[in-house]
């Protein structure tokens, strides 16, 4: 989906105008996938716009860094006043936020430590990830041929630019072969998640979606997701879920920030259909919170003014 340009971009402290957001083409993360990022959504809401979960944001980018000994030289609070200032300078009301962390210009070579941990945020308005129709109607799923990381190789928990490559190949699989979205099997064959949502199905009226010893990404939206889901009363467990599982699955959706609650009408060709009512029911009670319809859930909402 193509961005818009805004006027400016947060960088090491700095309002920069959109065009002069660059790096030097030395810039160790471009070389090495040595960066750790977030991907967030700012909503529009009766109070003006909010940021959903953005504190919880930003400690998993915190804890992705310390994984890779990448030390940020913002704390958390610091980075909530920029994303909050950098939304205003824009005049946004609603928009995506990307921070990213990444080994910036110094020396080229796989050690890292002698560069610098440059620190950006940019904001820009975004429509639905996968589309709005997808939103409606459900997306259409396939296996990938590509395995997700091994915890030993790349850990699946930290949000790493590096490991995009392998989720990037399968999107790339996927959509070259008349899909919108890849499901990704860990290394043991189970299933994992998407290539940039986590997956959830519905079997005999239980919601079920992988353990994270499986390997998915901690989600923000998976957690919100599995609350969301015990305050409504519905059953909900974290399972390992096999290849056939989602064969056989009454209803499926994949969450994440960019994808928000996206139902499932097919996978491998095995048609789910319409959104069911499970899905249907997460769908309609995520994006009321979002867009600050549920006091109940205002501690999720940072709001910037
Ligand atoms: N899995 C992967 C691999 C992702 O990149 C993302 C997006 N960050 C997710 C799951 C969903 O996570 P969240 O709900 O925190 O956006």
């Amino acid at each position: 989906m193509p961005i818009t340009p805004v006027d400016k971009v947060w960088m090491n402290g700095e309002f920069v105008d959109w065009e002069n957001a660059t790096v030097h083409i030395l810039t160790h993360a471009l070389h090495y996938g040595t960066g750790v990022f977030e991907g967030i959504r700012c909503y529009e809401t009766q109070h003006g716009p909010a940021v959903f979960r953005l504190p919880d944001h930003l400690v998993r980018m915190e804890r992705s860094g310390k994984i890779f000994l990448t030390e940020i030289p913002y704390s958390v609070d610091e980075l909530i006043a920029a994303t909050h200032a950098l939304i205003k300078v824009n005049d946004l009301r609603s928009c995506y936020v990307r921070p990213i962390a990444y080994r910036g210009f110094g020396e080229i070579g796989l050690y890292p430590a002698n560069n610098p941990v440059d620190v950006a945020i940019a904001v820009w308005s975004w429509g639905a990830y996968l589309g709005d129709d997808a939103l409606k109607n459900g997306i259409r799923m396939t296996v990938s041929s590509w395995r997700r990381h091994d915890p030993n190789i790349i850990p699946p928990q930290a949000k790493v630019t590096g490991a995009y490559v392998n989720s990037s190949m399968a999107k790339y699989e996927a959509v070259k072969n008349g899909y919108d979205e890849a499901v990704m099997l860990n290394p043991a064959g189970f299933l994992s998640e998407a290539t940039g949502e986590n997956l959830f199905i519905v079997e005999n009226g239980e919601i079920f979606t992988p353990p994270l010893h499986s390997g998915p990404l901690p989600g923000i939206t998976r957690d919100t997701v599995i609350k969301l889901a015990n305050d409504l009363g519905m059953p909900m467990t974290e399972r390992v879920l096999t290849r056939a599982d989602l064969y056989t699955a009454e209803e499926m959706f994949c969450v994440g920030t960019a994808a928000e609650v996206t139902p499932v009408r097919e996978v491998d060709g095995r048609m789910l259909g319409e959104p069911g009512p499970v899905t249907l029911a997460i769908q309609q009670k995520f994006f009321s919170i979002v867009k600050g319809e549920d006091e109940k859930y205002y501690d999720w909402l940072d709001f910037v003014d």
